[in-house]
């Protein structure tokens, strides 16, 4: 069976796991169809933004195996994330069985290389009480959606150009390490602000002059020998694939520098020779910055083309994604 992988995030397997939760206590695991969910118009989530989300892949190798990436890593996230947002805490073990039965239930669907099934967790509040802005949502749901993408640079490594935004922050300080749907409305105006005004794709968040990430990536510079990245705070998301990529580049040899990153640095740092910068997150794995505009000034960073260590980088992770590499870490579960 082949589906159509176009459109990034639209096209879904038929069904998907579920575990509701009642009171602090989760359901077993169920399959259902998963064109819709019953749903209070007063549920929590609709007024109070009560739900998060987790994104991970399954990447088929050229031996045909499906292998999911570190689903535990993210089952860990989420459980942070869920904490934060006062849900019931799920168990590594209730993660990973909701995961791992729907990706099973539809290995068929999984795209052959460079495409990948893309795994969506996400967990909302379905009491239906609009008198509960301030209390839990008692009753809630947590669901894993599945959906076949291709190659997030199916034209080739085009490198993205980014607006330094100093003033206004991407969310609040409390918000900024969960992957919670309000991060993403509120970064919405600013963004499409952006691309309105200066043509670029995203925005790298900077407020005080210190770097932190994009909309939905995390941010590093790179030449020959180094890879910087802002030390994890609670300003900004702890992605997995930054985490992948720094133990990576140790192996390599290149010397891996966690601290903060101020933007003058940055600025700097872009208009040297040999200067890569680069995002990273599971859906683009690791994207070259080709530009960053500051102040109205366009910035080209090093070549302004996809330099030969974030492809090096990106490529390294790709192999153990695929199964081409060693897998040293246990960071693939083959299903
Ligand atoms: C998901 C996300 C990332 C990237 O995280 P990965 O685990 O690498 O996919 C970075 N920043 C934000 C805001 C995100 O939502």
């Amino acid at each position: 069976m082949s589906m159509s992988t176009t459109a990034f995030g639209t096209v879904f397997a038929p069904t998907m796991s579920l575990a509701t939760f009642e009171d602090g206590e989760f359901s077993a695991v169920q399959v259902v169809p998963s064109d819709e969910i019953g749903l209070s118009p007063a549920a929590h989530v609709l007024h109070y933004a009560s739900t998060c989300f987790e994104g991970l892949k399954a990447h088929k190798g050229d031996d045909g195996t499906l292998r999911i990436f570190r689903m535990h890593r993210h089952a860990q996230r989420m459980q942070r994330t869920a904490e934060r947002l006062h849900f019931p805490v799920p168990t590594e073990d209730l993660f990973v069985e909701l995961v791992t039965t729907i990706v099973k239930e539809h290995r068929d669907l999984a795209p052959d290389p460079p495409g990948s099934l893309y795994i969506r967790p996400t967990m909302i509040g379905t009491e239906p009480n609009i008198g509960a802005a301030a209390s839990p949502s008692r009753t809630g749901m947590l669901y894993v959606l599945l959906s076949p993408v291709g190659d997030y640079f199916a034209g080739g490594l085009r490198p993205l150009s980014l607006l330094v935004e100093t003033e206004t922050p991407r969310t609040t300080p409390q918000f900024g390490m969960v992957k919670s749907g309000a991060n993403y409305i509120m970064a919405l105006g600013p963004t499409l602000e952006a691309k309105a005004s200066y043509a670029v794709d995203q925005i790298l968040f900077c407020l005080d002059h210190v770097v932190t990430e994009t909309g939905a990536a995390n941010f590093l510079l790179l030449d020959d020998e180094r890879v910087i990245t802002p030390v994890l705070t609670d300003a900004f998301l702890h992605g997995v694939t930054r985490e992948s990529i720094l133990v990576i580049a140790r192996e390599l040899g290149y010397a891996v520098e966690e601290r903060t990153v101020t933007l003058d640095e940055t600025l700097e740092w872009v208009g040297r020779d040999g200067a890569e910068a680069a995002l990273s997150g599971t859906a683009a794995v690791l994207a070259p910055v080709g530009s960053l505009v500051h102040e109205g000034r366009r910035l080209t960073v090093g070549s302004g083309e996809a330099g030969p260590n974030v492809v090096r980088l990106r490529q390294a992770l790709v192999d153990v994604h695929r199964g081409r590499a060693d897998d040293r870490h246990g960071w693939t579960t083959p299903v």
